[in-house]
This record gives C-alpha cells, structure tokens and sequence, in this order.
C-alpha cells in the first residue's frame, strides 16, 4: 500500500559545505551543569556509533543508560571490523579532498542516499582520524612516522586509514577508554548483557525502553528525555551471514512496530571476499577483509569444470575477470559490482576447486613483487585465520573466496539530525538507513559509526533537549506498564508454543530463503516467492517452535527465538521492498532490469527515492511512504568502473 505522506529530512538551507556547520550556529545548546545532569539519555549499543555517542554525551554531562547484550561493552561488533576506516585527509597528495570522498561515496552508493548527509560525513571523516589519533589508536604508520594510506573498491585515491587487519578492535578500544572514563565518572551506567525489547512512547515521544537482563530473565523499565539506538546491522537475516551471530535486529524491529519508518531494508550488502561456505552446519562466515583486494588478484580458470588445484593451473588458462572486465579500477571495483562478477563467473562453472561457489584470490604477483615479509606486515592476521579455517597457507596457494551478507545500509528512516518519525527517537551508526545509498564502499561504515557517535548525536540530541518540552514522566507511567505487559506477554507466547522446531532450524530455512531469491540477484517471481515463503514459516515458526528452558535464567533458545521473530517479518518486508523498487541500483540487482553487457540499469525518473515503511499490523501489508532525494550538487550518471 502506498500512502502520500511527506517525510520531511530537515535538510539546513544554503550552499552544501556551510550546511553543516549553519546547523550548529542556528540550534540552541544546554547549558553546563545543573541543565545537562538533569536531562537523562539512554543508549542502546556499544559499538562505535553507540559507545562513541554514550562517552561523548557522558563528557558533556549528561546522564546516560548505556546497554549491550555482551558481557562487555567492547565486544560490540564493531571489534571485527578489518581493514579499515576512510578520511579525506590527502596525506597521499593523490588528489583527495572532501568534495571527492563525498563524491566517490554519492556514486558508490548508485545516487540513492542524501547528498547533505553523505558531504557530512566527507566532512567529519578529518576530525574523526584526529580524535582517534589524540586517543592513542595505533594507526599504521609510514617508516617516517606520519599515518599510512592504503586503498578501497571504488575509488582512485588512498584514504583508508587502517590497523593491519583489527581496524574496528583498535577504534573500539578507543571508544572503550573513553566510555570506561565515564563511567568511573559517574555520568554513563552500563547495563552489559541487557536486550531492549520494546520502546515506551509517552505523549508521541520515545522516553524509554524495556529491557530483559538475560542472566536473570528480569523484565527492567528504563525512563529517558531521549533514546538513541546504535544496534547494528540485519545481515544475520540471511543466517549465514559475516556478522556475530548475535547482531540481531530486535531492537530497531521492535521500534518500526511502535511507529518509525524502516527504509530501504532490501538495500544489503554482499561482501565479495568471505570465505566460502562449505558445509551446512555452519553458524557463520568469515570476512577476508577487501584490502587484500590492493594486493591479491581475482581470477577463475578459463575452462568451466577445471577443478585442478590452483597452481597446476598456467597464467595462460586462467581468467583475471575484474581487470579484464573493469580495467579502470580492476580488483579493486566496488563490492557490488565484484559479488556479481563473482557469481557470473560461477554460474557459468569457472570456479576454485574447493567449491562451485568459489572464486581465487591470488597473492603470488605481490609476494614477487613486495616480499613476503611486507605481505605479512600487511595482511599476516588475515592470512593466519585463513589458514586456520581453510588448512591451506595462502602464501602458497590462492585464497578461495566467495560473496557473503555483509552489512545492510538499510535500517530506521531519519531526517538530517538522525531523529527517527517518533519524536526523541534517534538512530545511529548501521542501525540506520545510512549515508551509503544502495551500496556502502569499503570503510566507509567506520566512518558513519564514528561520525554519527562523536560527532553528531551529541549535537542533535543537546539540540533536540534543548527546544523540547517534555514533562517529567516516570517508569510507574501506563505506557510503561504497558510495554512491560506486551513483553511478558511475546516472550510467554514464545515459551507455550511447544513444537517439534528448533530455533536454528526454522533460521536456517529462512536464510536459504533469503539468500536464494532476495540475496545478489533478484527478479519478481523470485521475490514473490519468498514473500509467500517468509509468511508461511512465520505461521510455522509461532505453530511448531520447540524451546526449552524458561524465562526466568539465562536461555540462549529464547533470545534467538525472539530475534528471529523479528527476522520473519523484517524478511518479507525486504523482499516486499525489492519487488517495488523496479530497477538496478547498488547491492539490489533486479535481473529484469540490466544493460546488454549485463550490467545494473538504473530508473532514476521513476526511482530516485528512499523508501520508508509503516509497519501496519502482524501479517498485514505496510504502508510505503517515500522521501523524495534531489540532487543539486551531482550530476547523476551512470556509474562506470570500465
Ligand atoms: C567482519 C566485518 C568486518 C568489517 N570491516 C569493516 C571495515 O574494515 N571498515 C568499515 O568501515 N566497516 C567494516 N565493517 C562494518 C562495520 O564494522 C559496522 O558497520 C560497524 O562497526 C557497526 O557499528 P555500530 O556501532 O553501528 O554497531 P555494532 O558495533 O554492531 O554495535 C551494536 C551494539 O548494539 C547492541 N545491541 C544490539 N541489539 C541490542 C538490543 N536489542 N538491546 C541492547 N543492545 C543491543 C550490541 O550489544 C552492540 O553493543 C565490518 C563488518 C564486519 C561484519
């Protein structure tokens, strides 16, 4: 159903590079002191966006309730990140500047994200690497000294910053040292191992949450004159996905259910380099980072069926496919335009000889090249966990990698101050629907984490509790016993069911689902079936759960079983979005929508939009609203990596 409303993004008026910047001199502040501890903010994540905002606002002081479902906010997934964090700092000179990453990230993201959200981040990617250097982040460096460069898919210049291949552990380190300082402080309380699982709205307004303590099983009334969510991505739709199997989409579900748009959910990412998946008892795949891509060559051989191993294999019958297809950018094209190439190779049976659906990444050329030894300082931790996992050393034999769910750059709608449709609802880092359009370029997530943590919430949040009213409200008020009875009441209804299904069984069947008709190619009967598919095992999934154990301790069944709940619904809305949207663009291919050399083909008369759902009742069709994306600083055009 579509419904007419106009979703306004408070974009600031005035050139694009003084946007930013206009917004903070017209938006009243809070004051020091008394007016800063008396306003209460409560943040749910840890990682970089939520950890970033929570010690931030802490150092303002505010009162922050911070919450994570790990045993410590610094296993946040943001620790898995690898290679790297991108600024438009040009230490290079190679012609960087921040109208370029603005530009490349505008492009990246096939012209389908918001130009004054994505020049703010180009801009605040320079404070960003600042910050973190002041915080004592162990860059690499140059053998002078200064920070090191390397590059990423989609962009002629190097500006990824990075730490080996622990980019994301040493950023949330950082992020960690300046939560911990709160609070010892006293101005953030961390609340470990607690699952939000509703959102309070009272008079319009977000003013709290319900949480389950999951070593316990308490049910917990949180209040608030803000909430922030900063919970991460949805990839684990897919099940096997390169995500910890405990990123989850609970919390921003459960808000979508009390009123905020979701948008774009069918933009996700398909990583092109994860090791391939070879078994069905796997819980998840694993990321070789794409700044092997700077070094490692990607090719199949010639002849489909050849299954010798790789290095019987001459120079002369193998395929090096990007830089014969894109010579301009070659191994290192945008991750989109790399996954797909990497299933075109597949399905016409050019493959390594571990699997089907496999392709090579070869390092020989750079270890004749570099040495070994400069590989190794490079890349070393990255080839180690290859070799744990696959048994060959990569120094001597070609990587076998294959596509893999990687990050979803759909995720709550939010205007310019990352303010959701429920009034003091804000959304952060991959929780939201992102500055990265339809397809995010590589370390570009980093940035938007730690942009939107350090940087922006803290802003917008003293700005939004500066102009509000809001009356006093406490955890005794109706909605939030309310909300507390709905939960009881999920989690009993949960509990009851009794069937013969595991929770793992019925995720896995919906992860084939997804994968098979909404993953790296897509076309309308396809997702047609997978609505119809996704609607009937949630009727199974509430029909024939089989859990054990009870609420009232800690039960790893129940928690899963209440994401994958979400899950069942937010699948059916992925695919209902990827049905809708009648073109090419990014990470959604549609097959019916492509240029003779098989290429994604845009429709920006009828598609230059972001689209923002209403969620409308369980089991029922939502409503579409669309925020309509103009383009005053770039010309749209057709995005070439040839
Ligand atoms: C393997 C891997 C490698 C990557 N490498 C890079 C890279 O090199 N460069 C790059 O730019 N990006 C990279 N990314 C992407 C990037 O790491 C993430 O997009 C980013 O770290 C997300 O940060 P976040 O703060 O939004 O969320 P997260 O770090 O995922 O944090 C989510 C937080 O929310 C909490 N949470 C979730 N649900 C609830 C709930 N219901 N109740 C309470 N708490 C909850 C979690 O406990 C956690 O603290 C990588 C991603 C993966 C998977």
């Amino acid at each position: 159903m579509t419904d007419s409303k106009i979703l306004d993004p408070k974009i600031p008026s005035g050139p694009l590079a003084e946007k930013w910047d206009r917004h903070e001199k017209d938006n009243p502040l809070v004051s020091p002191g008394k007016n800063r501890r008396e306003k209460t903010i409560i943040i749910v994540g840890t990682g970089l966006a939520g950890g970033g905002a929570a010690a931030t606002l802490g150092e303002l002081g505010y009162k922050v309730l911070n919450f994570c479902i790990q045993d410590t906010p610094r296993r946040a997934h943001s620790v898995a990140a690898q290679g790297g964090i991108n600024a438009s700092k040009n230490y290079q000179n190679d012609g960087d500047s921040v109208y370029r990453l603005f530009y490349d990230t505008i492009k990246g993201g096939d012209y389908r994200s918001r130009e004054a959200n994505t020049y703010r981040l180009a801009q605040l990617s320079m404070g960003i690497i600042d910050q973190c250097v002041a915080m004592g982040v162990p860059f690499a460096r140059e053998y002078g000294g200064t920070l090191a460069n390397r590059s990423f898919g989609g962009v002629q210049v190097s500006r990824t910053f990075y730490a080996r291949g622990q980019t994301g552990q040493q950023l949330l380190l950082g992020v960690y040292s300046a939560l911990s300082r709160q609070i010892a402080a006293g101005t953030v309380k961390m609340f470990p191992r607690h699952e939000m699982l509703d959102l309070v709205i009272v008079d319009g307004r977000a003013r709290g949450i319900i949480a389950r303590e999951l070593l316990t099983g308490e049910i917990k009334r949180f209040e608030a004159d803000a909430v922030v969510l900063a919970t991460g991505g949805y990839s684990p739709v897919f099940y096997l996905s390169t995500n910890a199997v405990n990123s989850n989409a609970t919390a921003i579900w459960r808000a979508h259910r009390r009123g905020a748009y979701f948008a774009n959910p069918c933009f996700t990412q398909i990583h092109p380099t994860a090791i391939p998946q070879l078994g069905d008892y796997q819980s998840k795949l694993t990321l070789m980072s794409e700044s092997l891509r700077n070094d490692g060559r990607v090719w199949v051989p010639k002849k489909p069926g050849d299954k010798r191993p790789p290095n019987q294999i001459p120079e002369d019958e193998r395929d090096y496919y990007l830089e014969r297809r894109y010579p301009a950018f070659g191994n290192l094209v945008p991750r989109d335009i790399a996954a797909r190439a990497a299933l075109v190779e597949c399905d016409a049976g050019k493959s390594a000889y571990l699997s089907d659906r496999a392709v090579y990444l070869d390092f020989a050329e750079a270890i004749g090249r570099l040495g070994k030894d400069v590989v190794a300082d490079r890349y070393g931790n990255l080839f180690a966990m290859y070799e744990e996992i696959i048994g060959d050393n990569p120094y001597e034999t070609p990587m076998t990698i294959y596509p893999a769910p990687h990050y979803t750059m759909g995720g709550l709608w939010v205007d310019y101050n990352l303010q959701s449709t429920i009034e003091g609802l804000f959304v952060a880092g991959e929780a939201n629907f992102s500055d990265h359009g339809a397809n995010r370029l590589g370390a570009s997530a980093l940035m938007q984490g730690l942009a939107d943590g350090y940087f922006i919430v803290p802003r917008v949040i003293s700005n939004y509790l500066a102009g509000a009213k809001l009356p006093a409200v406490d955890t005794d008020h109706d909605a939030f016993k309310a909300a507390e009875d709905d939960t009881r009441k999920y989690i009993q209804r949960l509990l009851s069911i009794k069937g013969s299904r595991t929770v793992r069984d019925i995720h896995w069947e919906l992860g084939r689902t997804m994968w098979k008709n909404v993953g790296m190619s897509r076309n309308a009967e396809g997702l047609r079936e997978a609505i119809a598919d996704v609607s009937r095992l949630r009727e199974e999934f509430w029909q024939n759960l089989k859990l054990t154990g009870d609420d009232a301790d800690l039960n790893k069944q129940l928690e899963q079983a209440n994401r994958l709940s979400d899950y069942l619904e937010l699948g059916e809305l992925m695919a209902r979005d990827a049905l809708m949207r009648e073109e090419s663009c990014g990470g959604h291919f549609r097959e019916e929508h492509k240029t003779p050399e098989g290429e994604a083909r845009r429709d920006d008369t009828n598609f230059t939009f972001v689209s923002a759902w209403e969620y409308a009742g369980e089991g029922k069709e939502p409503f579409l609203h669309k925020e309509e994306l103009n383009f005053e600083f770039v010309e749209l055009k057709t995005r070439s990596y040839k």
